[in-house]
């Protein structure tokens, strides 16, 4: 039966059956801290539904997302590492449900099977990829795109086109003044790729939004597909993006917000 997490799904089927009952299904109501800054990590997180966002705080109320983790990949990953903590907290962005492991029982997984240990090694690989190309997006991209960018990985990680977002939070994770994202979103909704009302966000046009986005979508969707698998994404969007990146970025360049 499927678990819903790309990770857990593609774990060896005598593997996933021993560990099956070690995986506590849990929800993950908005806002909640899954792992606090500097704090022993307890668990380690598979979501099957909903964003996580690693976040940092370098200074007082000065938080902006590193990474988002969904469906394809886990949290708590110091652990696969050999560190039990971080530096970085781990909050629930939208709401969602999935799994949950004792950090000492995903330990003793990983160390009994190569092949286990291999996987979540790769997906470290893209989510090190992801956070490399979120800095460089949030320094050099347009906040129009990459107001698109975050809303097409949230895209892939929900069920429907609709979810919940205050504007202050996404001004938060793009590492900008909400101002500036307010004007982005309105933008996006003239346009007619999204609909933004009561605090929830819909995605009316999927394929336009993807083409209103920087290419480190494209990118970070095509280095999940090279070294974990196919499928972290919805659209139709293709590794061929990541051949056109350097242009794309040169064209995207501009002062960063
Ligand atoms: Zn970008």
């Amino acid at each position: 039966m499927a678990m819903g997490n790309r990770l857990l799904d593609a774990l060896p089927r005598a593997v996933l059956r021993k560990h099956k009952d070690a995986l506590d299904p849990i929800e993950f109501p908005l806002k909640k801290v899954l792992h606090e800054a500097e704090a022993p990590i307890d668990y380690v997180y598979f979501p099957a539904r909903g964003v996580l966002s690693v976040v940092n705080e370098p200074d007082p109320g000065d938080v902006v997302e590193v990474a988002t983790i969904g469906r394809e990949g886990f949290s708590g990953y110091p652990i696969l590492l050999q560190a039990d903590s971080m530096p970085s907290r781990t909050i629930v962005q939208i709401a969602g449900e999935g799994y949950r492991m004792k950090a000492g029982v995903f330990r003793k997984m990983v160390d009994s099977s190569r092949p286990t240990r291999d996987l979540f090694l790769r997906y470290m690989s893209t989510l090190v990829t992801q956070i490399a190309q979120i800095t460089s997006c949030n320094r050099l991209h347009e906040v129009q795109q990459r107001c698109a960018r975050w809303l097409l990985q949230t895209h892939d990680r929900v069920d429907g086109d609709s979810f919940v977002l205050t504007q202050e939070f996404l001004a938060q994770m793009l590492g900008c003044h909400r101002p500036s994202v307010s004007v982005a979103a309105g933008m996006l909704q003239k346009e007619g790729l999204i609909e933004y009302a009561r605090g929830a966000i819909t995605i009316r046009d999927r394929k336009g939004l993807e083409q209103a986005s920087c290419s480190c979508y494209g990118f970070i969707v095509a280095e999940y597909q090279r070294l974990v698998g196919g499928g972290m994404e919805r659209g139709s969007i293709v590794a061929d993006r990541r051949a056109n990146h350097s242009r794309n970025s040169r064209n995207n360049r501009t002062e960063a917000d």
